[in-house]
């Protein structure tokens, strides 16, 4: 599928000249270590001993029942250390550092989520660790930032643009140039130049790896469909990828928003609103105006607000080998309370996007047959994202009473 970094038409490294070392270097790494069984042990070991893979594939009965049709299972991402998915990625790029000897890791982020896997791989490996985030999520995102600080991350403020995350990842990419010897920089999802896509998904790869493997040790077959939120498209690749030879049908769960005619949204592959271009070192699609200007995404999920989207995963839209929908906001909130009450578990508002979509479908099919979520992190230590999404009185009240004690 892959030819020096294309997926079909998309993909591909535009890079300035003087980074072109530093990605040659990296694919060479990359390409070394990415088919060596003792590398894959190695990232294997760690994820088990200091997250907690294999994360479980549960079974939701109380779900199943209330929806009626397909027995749902759900993905444990969230049981992963520091919450979700972002893990799998950031440990296998700590190793790969170890590999280069170098000893400084940058990372951009937007909600805070993958700078706090950052910095916390950068503990555990004693690497310097610096975090590059827009002024306006820094504002946002207080207990984020304050948890980085403590993993002894320096959190740099952007005050470039919109001082959004695509803001963050051009500062990112201008810290690089000036500190190539001893600095990478680890991309939190598949975008950006080749190699990124390939390998953050090579990390990912690990929750289909597992899930297919659950699947047919406890059922015997396989899913009929399979539903993951995306985002930048890591823990959709990172589940898909394992049953793209398989008839199983592989759905994308993209932020509705306020709704698609809304123009309030961040649908790149299930909306009419975006356009393929070239931004940030690769090609996909964008949501754009007809200037190539960024435009303003929405969405209640911080983690799903990014403009661009995978290659690998606008490849696989062309193809038609992987459907995209949409969620609305409101539509989130209702699946997010609905699994918390039925199952005790609390998604993450990211992850509560692929449930709409199986809760809608999965009473369309035969209670013989199987459909899998992909629960990519937990939502409760967001919350104060999740509490503003259900606009709780009292927890409003709470708020304003702590702030009035600290003025006191
Ligand atoms: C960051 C994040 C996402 C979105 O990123 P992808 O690269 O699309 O997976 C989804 N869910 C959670 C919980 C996240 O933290």
């Amino acid at each position: 599928m892959i030819d020096r970094g294309y997926y079909g038409e998309f993909g591909g490294a535009y890079l300035p000249e003087i980074l072109v070392a530093t990605f040659d270097q990296l694919v060479e790494k990359f390409n070394e270590v990415k088919d060596d069984p003792d590398f894959w042990r190695e990232y294997t070991d760690i994820m088990s001993t200091y997250s907690c893979r294999p994360t479980p594939l549960t079974f939701a009965d109380n779900l199943t029942r209330h929806c009626g049709g397909a027995r749902i299972f759900i993905k444990r991402e969230d049981l992963n250390h520091t919450g979700a998915h972002k893990a799998n990625n950031v440990m296998g790029q700590g190793l790969l550092v170890k590999r280069m000897g170098k000893t400084r890791v940058i990372a951009e982020t937007g909600a805070g989520q993958h700078g706090v896997a950052t910095a916390t791989m950068a503990a555990k490996f004693g690497f310097a660790c610096t975090i590059y985030m827009g002024e306006v999520d820094v504002q946002r995102q207080r207990p984020n930032v304050f948890w980085m600080e403590r993993l002894g991350a320096e959190v740099v403020t952007v005050r470039e643009g919109t001082r959004i995350l695509k803001d963050a990842i051009n500062e990112s990419f201008r810290d690089w140039v000036t500190n190539m010897d001893t600095t990478h920089y680890v991309l939190g999802t598949t975008c950006g130049p080749h190699p990124f896509p390939e390998m953050v998904a090579y990390f990912q790869s690990i929750i289909g790896k597992e899930a297919r493997r659950q699947i047919l040790e406890t059922e015997n077959r396989l899913p009929s469909r399979i539903y993951a939120c995306v985002g930048g498209g890591s823990n959709a690749l990172g589940i898909f990828q394992a049953f793209l030879d398989d008839s199983v049908e592989l759905v994308g769960v993209e932020a509705g928003g306020k709704g698609l005619s809304s123009g309030q949204h961040a649908s790149r592959l299930s909306s009419e609103d975006a356009s393929v271009g070239v931004a940030q070192g690769y090609k996909t699609y964008f949501l754009q105006d007809g200037d190539g200007q960024m435009k303003e995404t929405h969405s209640v999920a911080a983690g799903l607000d990014y403009v661009g989207v995978s290659p690998i995963l606008a490849y696989l839209a062309a193809t038609g080998r992987v459907r995209f929908e949409a969620a609305t906001d409101l539509e989130v909130v209702e699946a997010l309370s609905l699994t918390i009450k039925k199952e005790g578990l609390i998604p993450a508002l990211e992850s509560a996007h692929a449930f709409v979509q199986a809760f809608k479908e999965a009473p369309t099919l035969d209670p013989s047959e199987i459909v899998i979520i992909n629960q990519s992190g937990r939502g409760d230590k967001d919350i104060f994202t999740v509490a503003d999404a259900f606009a709780d009185p009292e927890w409003q009240e709470f708020i304003k009473k702590k702030a009035e004690d600290y003025d006191a």
